[in-house]
């Protein structure tokens, strides 16, 4: 009886891998398909002044759909993509489309700045900082409208070529972001070794901070850290009108969430813009 179930147990355990397995192989095909055919779709989530909600910024996100137009959001995808080297292509398909949305709309009059999301593969891609410069020319948009968003440990993880990366891309007149802040955990002096320009306070923490001390204290503490290295700070998750009140109190400038807006299609962007 035992052996039975043994047996069934693993025929079970073998089906689960199976099915993990062809998961993982459509995802990737997904991600193959949708290169090859320019079908990378990025959506775009403004960002906001907190005293004026004026529209000053966006993030771009990027979208797969899948073959019954489904949207599929990046967890599905982002770290498969990492593994196999797709994440190149995705994010140049990224950032192209974002520089181009960013000329439109400034060409239209509006200032708006585009964020745009860089994975720590593709600072190992010698060739990176060249694909930046080129688009940001090709596509006309001044150099001050285009934001790198990173990670902490996206930055931790070869600090010399990181370095040197950050710093020919700060010479191209661009910022750089630090996302998900608060949440790596490294020493804090890579802020003076890098061009950081902003930090964007992790959306847990902004979650939280109503509802659990430790959380808004890290919120005050990350507040008043980028103001006296004169960064700019980003509140991602702003979800309820009290933390839109208590952010503005603690003097963040800037913020990010369902509160104001969802990321949307570019289409529907272009219709904020009047
Ligand atoms: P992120 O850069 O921290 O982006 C913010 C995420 O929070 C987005 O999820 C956004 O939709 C979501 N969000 C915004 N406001 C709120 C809110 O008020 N409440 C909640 N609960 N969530 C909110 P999304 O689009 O699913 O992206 C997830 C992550 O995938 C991003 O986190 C980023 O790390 C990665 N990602 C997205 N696009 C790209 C890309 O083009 N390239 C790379 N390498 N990574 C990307
Ligand atoms: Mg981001
Ligand atoms: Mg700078
Ligand atoms: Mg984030």
């Amino acid at each position: 009886k035992a052996k039975e179930q043994g047996r069934n147990r693993f025929c079970y355990y073998s089906d689960d891998l199976e099915h993990q397995f062809k998961q993982r192989q459509s995802v990737e095909k997904l991600i193959r398909t949708s290169i090859e055919n320019d079908k990378i779709e990025v959506y775009y989530q403004p960002k906001v002044a907190l005293g004026s909600q004026k529209i000053v910024g966006v993030e771009a996100l990027v979208r797969l759909r899948d073959t019954n137009n489904q949207i599929i959001l990046p967890v599905e995808f982002i770290p498969l993509a990492e593994e196999t080297g797709l994440i190149n292509a995705l994010g140049e398909s990224v950032l192209k489309q974002s520089c181009y949305a960013a000329k439109e709309w400034l060409d239209k009059g509006f200032r708006i700045k585009v964020a745009v999301n860089i994975s720590a593969k593709q600072f190992t891609d010698k060739n990176f900082c060249n694909f930046v410069a080129q688009t940001l020319q090709m596509s006309g948009l001044p150099s001050e409208l285009l934001e790198l968003e990173v990670t902490e440990s996206a930055l931790m993880e070869d600090f010399e070529v990181t370095k040197s990366m950050l710093n020919d891309l700060a010479v191209l007149g661009l910022t750089i972001a630090i996302d998900d802040f608060g949440t790596g955990y490294s020493s804090l002096s890579y802020l003076k070794l890098f061009p950081v320009d902003v930090l964007k306070v992790d959306q847990s923490f902004v979650r939280d901070m109503m509802v659990d001390s430790q959380s808004m204290d890290i919120v005050k503490t990350i507040t008043s850290l980028a103001h006296s290295l004169s960064l700019l700070i980003v509140a991602e998750g702003v979800e309820e009108k009290q933390h839109l009140n208590k952010l503005i109190d603690l003097g963040c400038e800037l913020g990010q969430g369902y509160y104001f807006y969802k990321p949307m299609p570019k289409e529907e962007f272009d219709k904020l813009l009047v």
